[in-house]
């Protein structure tokens, strides 16, 4: 290689760059409107991103983990619940479990797809109902997480969830457009959050989030919980709280939007030569579940070597992640304090296997030729 080489792990700013006209205009029209909170773009980029999604409703918020928060409050989640998620994810979905007042019960991740493993979740649920964690409350919620932009097999854990008369929110932040069996994650369960941090399939250029649902009851509830409780300016019916969704962020959006379907086609493509120029490296990669539309937020393998991957490809200017180095329930800030009702075996033995390679529609094919070239050594 003659040319020193320099890949991101993930690039916000091409993003920009791709958009720049558009969005400068975009962000101007609002800067010239004079209306700079919620109001009218606010309000259109909900309408386009319902019509988008298939959903009734959508409502603008501050950030991904006050989506998950609002969307627990408005299905009343509180104290006295426990909520079943993963430790395998972002802490802001373990965050918002406790930031309602309810207590988080990890569930293992399976194997092949890296989400909340049903059979995992339906023995966390008895050990909850066994009595022996009086201290985690009664199942009330579940959250499951699309990680790296692989839709959780929600057939089985809406299943389970109907048995057991629990509340299903999807956490899809790192999944905008994924689908199971022909159906859009965010429209399976009750209600679905999303975030639009830069770096997401869709990203604004600050935070940004928002909630999804066909239920207007759950939405009535969102939309006067995102601001003091107002149906009436002034009059607050709930004690509410402020997490608006930024106009200025909502009119990027509503740029980048139409853009969507186009750039998780071009993830998957990339996800594709990377299956090609990776056959064979002894390294396992990313597959769909039967029925699932993958849309690589990340493209995580398995390398036994990992850290010592890592460290060649960055040596030879190639960025990378891990997502996540520590699962929640072994962070300084959980560790010890979050009882856990069952092992998490899978769980924490892909924490020292995964790595995130470079994705996202401005990479170049060359540039995934010569990472997966790195690789095979
Ligand atoms: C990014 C992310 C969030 C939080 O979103 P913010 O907008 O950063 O608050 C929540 N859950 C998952 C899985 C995420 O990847």
């Amino acid at each position: 290689m003659t040319t020193a080489m320099r890949i991101m792990p993930a690039n916000p700013a091409a993003s920009y760059q791709a958009h720049k006209a558009a969005i400068d205009a975009a962000i101007h029209r609002v800067l010239d409107s004079g209306w700079y909170i919620l109001g009218e773009e606010v309000a259109a980029f909900e309408a386009e991103y319902a019509a988008w999604l298939g959903v009734s409703d959508v409502i603008g918020v501050a950030n991904g983990t006050d989506a998950l928060e609002l969307a627990l409050r408005a299905g009343g989640v509180g104290p006295g619940d426990a909520v079943f998620t993963v430790s395998n994810t972002a802490v802001a979905t373990v965050a918002a479990i406790e930031l309602v007042g309810a207590r988080p019960v990890f569930v293992d991740v399976d194997e092949a797809t890296f989400t909340l493993s049903p059979a995992g979740l339906a023995q966390a649920i008895h050990q909850v109902h066994s009595g022996r964690f009086p201290q985690l409350g009664r199942p009330k919620a579940i959250i499951a997480v699309h990680l790296y932009g692989h839709p959780a097999g929600m057939p089985a854990i809406l299943d389970i969830a109907r048995r057991h008369q629990l509340l299903v929110i999807e956490d899809c932040a790192q999944a905008h457009g994924a689908a199971l069996n022909g159906r859009q994650v965010g429209s399976m369960g009750d209600i679905a959050a999303y975030s639009f941090y830069p770096t997401k399939n869709l990203g604004a250029l600050g935070d940004g989030g928002a909630v999804a649902t066909n239920n207007p009851e759950l939405a009535d509830n969102v939309r006067l919980l995102r601001q003091y409780g107002w149906r009436e300016r002034y009059i607050s019916l709930v004690p509410g709280l402020n997490s608006r969704l930024d106009p200025l962020q909502a009119a990027v959006l509503r740029v980048k939007l139409p853009y969507l379907a186009q750039d998780n086609r071009q993830r998957r493509a990339w996800a594709a030569l990377y299956a090609e120029t990776l056959a064979g490296a002894g390294v396992i990669l990313p597959r769909e579940a039967p029925g699932a539309s993958h849309v690589y937020h990340q493209y995580v393998i398995r390398a036994p070597q990992r850290d010592a991957l890592q460290r060649r490809l960055q040596a030879h200017g190639i960025g990378t992640q891990v997502l996540y180095p520590v699962p929640i329930h072994q962070q300084p800030a959980y560790a010890g304090r979050i009882p856990l009702v069952t092992p998490l075996p899978t769980t924490e033995a892909l924490a020292h296997e995964i790595l995130s390679l470079p994705i996202y529609p401005e990479l170049t094919a060359d540039e995934i030729r010569a990472t997966a070239q790195l690789i095979r050594g």
